[in-house]
């Protein structure tokens, strides 16, 4: 059992993860690629850099955290759960740690098309775990790609068979028992609630739609465990902390400033907090 996970390799995640490190704690970070810096051709303005590639300074965080001893792991977080310590479900393998700090950065995937916003929490929802409940025995629908929405459709088949997987997926791996559409999506439809799809060929009556487009986010984790989210930002006090003991965020997944700078300090901030709790268990 970890001490710590970090899902999430950028400025945040690894400064939190070599301070973590520096406290002995046994941390494992667990990053998909350079996040928002691997976008980022370069950066002019961080303390001590007169300029460096955005990738660049991301894997020069890495090499400094495997030098102190930190475990990091490349692997696309799909799951996040707690049965007594934190269960960390990945495409490829599972992990177990006392504390989690979420470090994903600020993505949360929408689809861009008109009635989308409108309908959040009336009829679209962001989390199978916290709502799969409410359309027991109902005609929904998910829509999304890749592993995340394997994940989330296994938690859905367990409320209802009535579903559609809107999806761009062409290698789709799920239980194809459920009509898979690949026609673009162009509207969503309702009253008061969501009522409809409306794609390129076609219309589709659904009570409800769930959303898992791509990776996870910070705020899909934090969803999933109750913790308190506004908008797509997770709420921390000042030590990092959310409303659930043990989880913890930083960087630009909590909003804010969404500069390197801050990044770094948030992970240092959080780091420490989370060492002065894994203290208080032991
Ligand atoms: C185009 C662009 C240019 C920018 N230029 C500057 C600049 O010049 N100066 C500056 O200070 N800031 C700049 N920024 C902002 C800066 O990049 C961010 O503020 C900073 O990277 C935030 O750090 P973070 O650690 O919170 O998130 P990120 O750096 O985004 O890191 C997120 C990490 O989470 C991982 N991750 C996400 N989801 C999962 C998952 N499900 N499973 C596993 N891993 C996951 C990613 O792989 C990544 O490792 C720029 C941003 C962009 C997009």
């Amino acid at each position: 059992m970890k001490d710590t996970i970090i899902i999430g390799g950028g400025p945040a995640g690894m400064s939190a993860a070599i301070y973590l490190r520096r406290f002995r704690k046994d941390v494992t970070v667990i990053m998909k690629d350079c996040g928002a810096l691997g976008k980022t051709e370069v950066v002019e303005n961080y303390y001590g850099f007169n300029t460096i590639g955005g990738c660049e300074l991301v894997k020069n965080g890495i090499e400094q955290a495997k030098k102190l001893g930190v475990e990091i792991i490349e692997d696309e977080v799909i799951n996040l759960s707690f049965d007594g310590n934190y269960v960390v479900k990945t495409s490829n393998n599972e992990y177990i740690s006392k504390t989690v700090l979420l470090a994903t950065g600020s993505n949360r995937s929408k689809l861009r098309v008109k009635g989308f916003e409108e309908y959040v929490g009336s009829g679209i929802s962001f989390c199978a775990i916290c709502d799969g409940f409410f359309y027991k025995n109902k005609k929904i629908a998910i829509i999304g790609n890749g592993k995340y929405m394997e994940e989330e459709l296994n938690v859905l088949k367990q409320y209802t068979n009535d579903i559609l997987i809107f999806t761009n997926d062409t290698k789709i791996e799920v239980d194809v028992d459920f009509p898979v559409i690949n026609s673009l999506i162009v509207e969503l439809q309702g009253n008061e609630k969501l009522e409809k799809i409306i794609t390129k060929d076609n219309e589709y009556f659904v009570d409800g739609i769930f959303v898992a487009m791509g990776t996870a986010s910070a705020s899909d984790f934090a969803t999933k465990m109750g913790a308190e989210v506004s908008g797509n930002k997770i709420v921390v006090n000042a030590e990092h902390q959310t409303n659930i003991p043990g989880l913890y965020a930083a960087g630009d997944c909590i909003g804010g400033l969404l500069q390197i700078s801050k990044a770094v300090s948030d992970g240092a901030v959080a780091a420490t907090s989370i060492n002065k709790y894994l203290r208080s268990l032991s």
